[in-house]
């Protein structure tokens, strides 16, 4: 029995970080226009923290403007409200990220909805998820995006290919499930509810796994030869271990991502990506 091949997250999106860097130049001398990524951090969550310093130095290593706002915990959702309207209307601003989770007590989805659809790089908020769900083009999700790449990676024929997802979030896989569907793969969506997981995954020619359960999935969930892509990342006291068993499954799968350097990689370069994109949008000229 072979291997499966490893989908190599931290290159791909090495690769496409380069691609948007390049693109950003030629769009900055083209239009005089920098592109410039807000972030907005409210509180000390020391995770999101690192998250965001992770954003923020990707835009500028993508030669974007680097646009941060840090609010405390006991901010009110007013305030909060009053800045992002404020970055809607600011022309040097090209994207609002808003860091999720928000403290305790905020209602984050009226936050997130009031993030213009032409700025909403990270691809939240309803009108971005109807544009998605309609088909019509707009900012996608930056994990399910950065997902299609590396699927793509292996050279599959996502056309009438039998796609599972298992997890329905609005953040990975609800949006995942609408990509996948968008390249005419035919998509069952499984999630907390799903009786006998095995023999739904066991048909996928191609697994995207987003349940957020270390080790979900072992080697009898896996159909011969399958893509098998990990969203899952979970720090414990061994390192970060995805929702997929990698080392039982990589004996019958055709392709797997590992956990760390599969997708977590991949959202940030996506994420660059979208802001070029928005500023592009913005400028009235095609993504
Ligand atoms: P979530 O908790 O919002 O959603 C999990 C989904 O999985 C739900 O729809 C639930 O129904 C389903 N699920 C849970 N247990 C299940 C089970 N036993 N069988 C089948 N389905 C089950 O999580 P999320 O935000 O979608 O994130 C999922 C995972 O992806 C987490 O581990 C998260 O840390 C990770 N994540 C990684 C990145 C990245 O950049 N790599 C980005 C976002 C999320």
């Amino acid at each position: 029995m072979t291997s499966a091949k490893i989908i190599d997250g931290s290159q791909i999106a090495r690769d496409l970080s380069s691609r948007v860097a390049a693109d950003v130049a030629a769009f900055t001398s083209s239009t005089g226009i920098v592109p410039g990524l807000a972030t907005l951090l409210i509180g000390e969550d020391p995770a999101s923290e690192v998250y965001v310093r992770n954003k923020r130095t990707a835009v500028v290593a993508a030669g974007m403007a680097d646009l941060h706002h840090h609010l405390a915990a006991d901010v009110s959702q007013s305030a909060i409200a009053a800045l992002i309207a404020e970055l809607a209307a600011d022309g040097t601003v090209s994207g609002i990220l808003l860091q999720l989770p928000l403290p305790s007590g905020f209602d984050s989805a009226a936050l997130i909805n009031l993030i213009p659809a032409q700025k909403d790089v990270d691809g939240l908020t309803t009108l971005s998820a109807g544009l998605l769900a309609r088909g019509v083009p707009g900012l996608r999700p930056c994990t399910p995006t950065g997902v299609m790449t590396l699927i793509d990676s292996t050279g599959i024929n996502l056309d009438g290919a039998t796609a599972v997802v298992v997890g329905r979030s609005e953040l990975v896989g609800g949006p995942m499930s609408r990509l996948l569907l968008e390249r005419n793969a035919t998509v069952t969506v499984a999630h907390s509810h799903t009786r006998d997981l095995e023999s739904v995954t066991t048909r996928a020619d191609v697994l995207v796994v987003a349940a957020g359960r270390p080790g979900l999935i072992g080697v009898n969930h896996i159909k011969q030869g399958a893509v098998v892509i990990d969203v899952g990342i979970h720090r414990t006291d061994h390192g970060l271990v995805g929702d997929v068993r990698f080392d039982e499954v990589r004996e019958r799968a055709g392709w797997i991502t590992p956990v760390p350097g599969g997708v977590g990689p991949m959202t940030i370069a996506v994420l660059m990506a979208n802001t070029l994109a928005a500023a592009r949008m913005q400028a009235g000229l095609p993504t």
